[in-house]
């Protein structure tokens, strides 16, 4: 892929139609409650400003469904962008048509315009070409810098790009590069920890894994359902019984790619599903019928911090165990330490995402230690699964 960086552009007096993922929750009197997205994404187009560029701002916020709701209405963003972004930010009604476009002509350099919801229009998800036409008017550059919305092929995400000169934000760069960094071209030897649910929801993440990682530690109740597939007793455990083929298959593409899998030789198991529940370890095979296994045993943990020991290249995709309730955070924390502390020695890049993984690294205490935590859900989840994402392809200029 050949994607245009606005970062090596000249963009003193240009105007940038920037898409940006804004979508932000919020606590019940209407404030922002977590402004991250916001921050973030503001890092970068500060730098942009000072340099002389205009900013034309479209996010979505929510599902408002192609209606004009202003439940969702960007409005309620713009004093934290303001806040995050160091200077006044100036609002328009709607995202197309003759007034946002004068807002946008009026623009100084170093002056930033955010558009109301661009999901307020139904051509947005329909990646109508007449709505994207009407947005690619706003700007003289398409920038995107959502890498969480790269999986929609949207207006605002993919049709624009095509409209007019096109470049990924800086956020959107950094996000691709360390993504790149761990899957594309790992550092060997190179690790994935894939836990959580079910193997049904990540098939196609643990076979694209699988055939170019060296190993891959498989826990949570993912974990269950390869020891079942084993002919372990469940008892209680979260497993999927009609995942047994998808076991064999898994397994048979990482014997023939030469990868390791490694599933936990001991487990945490408990009666009860409830914070400081009593617990026990045994064997992966000794699930009394009446338990669950709950979280990797201590001798599973020790295996898999001596096979992260030698990695270069740490890929983390989901919890070890029932992270939310103690004691079943036990070995997700403190696998996520040791990965945190081999990436602040510098001996491994260390990659993680999806929604629980941040939220188990929090738990940790350990997620600014990695050398990238995406937040974007749905496109790092793509992105592991080896598909094209329309968002970046739209970029493309190979
Ligand atoms: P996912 O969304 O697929 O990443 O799954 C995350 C969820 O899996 C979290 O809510 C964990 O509590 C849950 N989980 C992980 N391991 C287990 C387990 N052994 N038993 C029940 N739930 C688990």
């Amino acid at each position: 892929m050949s994607i245009p960086a606005i970062t090596d552009m000249d963009v003193s007096g240009k105007r940038l139609v920037v898409r940006a993922d804004l979508n932000v929750p919020f606590n019940d009197d209407g404030t922002v409650s977590d402004a991250t997205r916001i921050t973030r994404f503001a890092e970068g187009m500060r730098d942009l400003l000072a340099k002389g560029a205009r900013l034309v701002i479209l996010t979505h916020l929510g599902r408002p469904k192609g209606q004009r709701n202003m439940d969702f209405s960007t409005k309620s963003i713009k004093a934290t962008l303001a806040d995050a972004l160091e200077t006044e930010v100036f609002f328009a009604k709607d995202c197309i048509g003759d007034k946002v476009e004068n807002q946008a002509n009026a623009l100084k350099d170093g002056e930033v315009l955010l558009c109301e919801n661009v999901r307020f229009h139904g051509g947005e998800t329909e990646n109508d070409a007449a709505f994207a036409a009407s947005l690619a008017k706003l700007g003289d550059i398409y920038v995107n810098d959502a890498f969480s919305c790269a999986h929609r092929a949207h207006a605002s995400t993919s049709a624009i790009a095509g409209l007019m000169e096109a470049a990924a934000g800086p956020l959107m760069l950094i996000e691709v590069n360390a993504l790149t960094k761990a899957l594309e071209a790992p550092k060997s030897p190179a690790v994935a920890i894939v836990g959580g649910a079910k193997v049904s929801t990540k098939i196609s993440v643990l076979k694209n894994l699988v055939g170019k990682l060296d190993a891959v530690i498989i826990g949570g109740g993912m974990a269950n359902t390869f020891l079942f597939a084993d002919g372990a007793p469940m008892g209680k455990s979260l497993h999927e019984a009609d995942q047994i083929d998808t076991v064999k298959e898994i397994r048979k593409l990482a014997a023939k790619s030469g990868c390791k899998l490694l599933l936990p030789v001991d487990v945490v198991i408990s009666r009860e599903f409830k914070a400081n529940a009593r617990k026990q370890v045994v064997a992966n095979d000794a699930c009394p019928e009446d338990a669950m296994i709950l979280d990797a045993g201590p001798e599973a943990l020790r295996e898999f911090e001596a096979e992260l020991a030698d990695a270069h290249t740490i890929l983390w995709n989901g919890p070890l165990g029932a992270f939310e309730i103690p004691p079943f955070d036990h070995s997700t924390k403190l696998l996520a330490r040791s990965a945190a502390e081999l990436t602040r020695q510098g001996l491994a890049v260390s990659v993680a995402g999806g929604g629980d993984t941040v939220a188990a690294l929090n738990v940790a205490g350990v997620a600014d230690d990695f050398t990238y935590v995406s937040t974007a859900g749905g496109a790092f989840l793509e992105w592991l699964e080896g598909k094209e994402l329309p968002g970046l392809a739209a970029l493309n200029r190979a």
